[in-house]
């Protein structure tokens, strides 16, 4: 199994005791980076593996490897070796690893470590990219068959984490560490077992003294509470949601902790990915069951579809895909997520007679405007690119127009409930607002997709003047609800929402 690894990049050797301390029953062993203390403390780090209960290693990171140290190899050698040295026939007193980069060749290194118990992490670190062919260099980087190899690369796209899953099954019977850092790379991290990695690195978060160990490492607690990492074996089935830039879902919060309630062998993982073609050809490799679709793929998936729904033909949008028999199946959830949402905003069972603005005309917009037409109600669509509020209004005979002064004017005319389907407003843009031209009346029901924040700028304009308004929290909610249906093909057990907190 995969370990847990908690990187210590505390000052003092007393504070990086004390936080290994609070992480001791999530973390199977510390990676004490002596090139993060001060220079008084580095010369005391022989102490350490005593002063803890787990295995550590001994890192003295240079700055070009994404470390702090900067005074050079020869000072770099002497506290390595200092780590190492008067090593004890007790091998529970010394380090268990020293990492070692591939261009560091101190022979006597090397001897002191073997001679007590020490193992050798032969590391290399690249921040530019992920070269073509990873698993030759990993293999060049073997000089003795007890070394672990460790790769830590910076992918810049989703095809340098294809790269990356591509050499760990080349290198399925090489002992090693290989992960990606960065936005890209927290997939890697929770995946460490699938890529045969002996482990996985974390990081300390909200601690204002304690600076990350490396980029995109998650916390303790993420890793073992929200992605169930303990429980992650080659069995586990992988879900997970695709979207570029992903800064902002829920989605892995609610299903695995729906995984959690229910007992499914499963977890459910973020996929920022700049490529869609990339991310299809990742989910073969790493055999991804079923995903969610965010933006800005929803209408660039139709063509990866072997099958698609009826709402997806209609629509011309997706948000969830699964396997079937003929290839990938997509499904909308988000349609009736948002008309059974809007529905009991509204305390409506239809539209008849409701003249309704849709601010938008993306992928989210596209399943409201469906669903408005279905519910028989009349629409204004706004968009800032007009010809995508044309066609999509062309479908359904709805009015259309920019989101601008002339297309606002409009809006009194559609007035009666306003639907905001733009990103405009998420987080982290949470002072912007696609309708501030408009004035609301107070009569407006207005609806905004967005849920985080909790009240955009336009619904608290909204609720300023007096009208009713929701958030896309509930929305999320129900299309989410409706996914688990898609993935597993049964209803929703509702009552697990009482035991649900996103
Ligand atoms: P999308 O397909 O990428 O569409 C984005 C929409 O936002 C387009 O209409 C786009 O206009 C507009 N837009 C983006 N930046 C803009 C700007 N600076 N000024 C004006 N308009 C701008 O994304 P999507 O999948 O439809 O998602 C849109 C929003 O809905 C997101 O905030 C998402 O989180 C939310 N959503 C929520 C739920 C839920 O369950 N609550 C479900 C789905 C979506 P152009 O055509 O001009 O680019």
């Amino acid at each position: 199994m995969a370990r847990i690894c908690l990187c210590l990049t505390g000052r003092t050797l007393a504070r990086d005791q004390e936080i290994l301390k609070k992480y001791e029953k999530q973390v199977d062993l510390a990676e004490l980076r002596v090139d993060c203390l001060d220079p008084d403390e580095r010369f005391l780090v022989r102490r350490f593996p005593e002063m803890v209960k787990v295995p550590v290693i001994l890192t003295v990171r240079r700055k070009r490897d994404g470390g702090s140290f900067v005074d050079g190899e020869g000072a770099r050698i002497i506290l390595l070796s200092k780590g190492l040295a008067f090593a004890e026939a007790d091998r529970r007193h010394n380090f268990a690893y020293v990492d070692l980069e591939e261009d560091l060749d101190v022979p006597s290194l090397e001897e002191a470590a073997r001679a007590f118990g020490t193992r050798i992490i032969r590391s290399f670190h690249d921040f530019q990219g992920v070269e073509q062919n990873l698993a030759g260099r990993v293999r060049s980087l073997i000089h003795a068959g007890d070394e672990i190899i460790k790769a830590a690369v910076m992918p810049q796209s989703m095809a340098d984490v294809v790269r990356v899953y591509e050499a760990a099954r080349d290198l399925w019977n090489v002992e090693k560490i290989i992960l990606c850092m960065g936005d890209y790379g927290s997939n890697t991290r929770i995946l460490a077992e699938l890529l045969g990695s002996h482990l996985t690195y974390t990081t300390v978060k909200g601690e204002p003294d304690i600076p990350p160990g490396a980029p995109g490492q998650l916390c303790p607690q993420e890793l073992v509470d929200l992605y169930r990492f303990r429980s992650i074996t080659p069995k586990t089935r992988i879900f997970g949601i695709v979207g570029f830039p992903l800064k902002v879902t829920s989605s892995p919060a609610f299903f695995n902790a729906v995984f959690t309630q229910r007992n499914i062998d499963a977890v459910y993982i973020p996929f920022p990915s700049d490529s869609l073609e990339f991310f299809m050809k990742l989910a073969d490799i790493i055999g991804l069951e079923s995903a969610s679709v965010t933006i800005p793929y929803k209408e660039e998936i139709l063509p990866y579809l072997k099958v698609r729904s009826e709402k997806v033909d209609f629509i011309k949008a997706c948000n969830t895909i699964f396997r079937c028999p003929e290839g990938w199946k997509g499904a909308n959830t988000d349609a009736l997520g948002f008309s059974d949402v809007l529905l009991e905003f509204i305390n409506k069972k239809n539209l008849k007679g409701q003249r309704v603005t849709i601010v938008g005309a993306g992928g989210a917009a596209r399943a409201v405007a469906a669903e408005v037409y279905r519910l028989k109600g009349k629409a204004l669509i706004l968009n800032r690119t007009m010809f995508r509020a044309r066609d999509l209004a062309a479908r359904y005979r709805f009015a259309w127009a920019g989101l601008d002064e002339r297309g606002v004017e409009l809006i009194y005319n559609y007035s009666d409930i306003i639907i905001q389907t733009t990103s405009v407003g998420m987080e982290p843009d949470i002072n912007a607002d696609p309708l501030e031209l408009y004035e609301f009346s107070g009569r407006e029901a207005v609806m905004d997709l967005i849920y985080k924040p909790e009240i955009t700028r336009l619904l608290s304009r909204a609720a300023q003047a007096g009208c009713p308004i929701r958030n896309g929290y509930d929305m999320f909610i129900r299309q989410a609800q409706y996914q688990y249906t898609q993935f597993f093909g049964e209803d929703f057990p509702v009552q697990l929402m009482s035991r649900i907190s996103i």
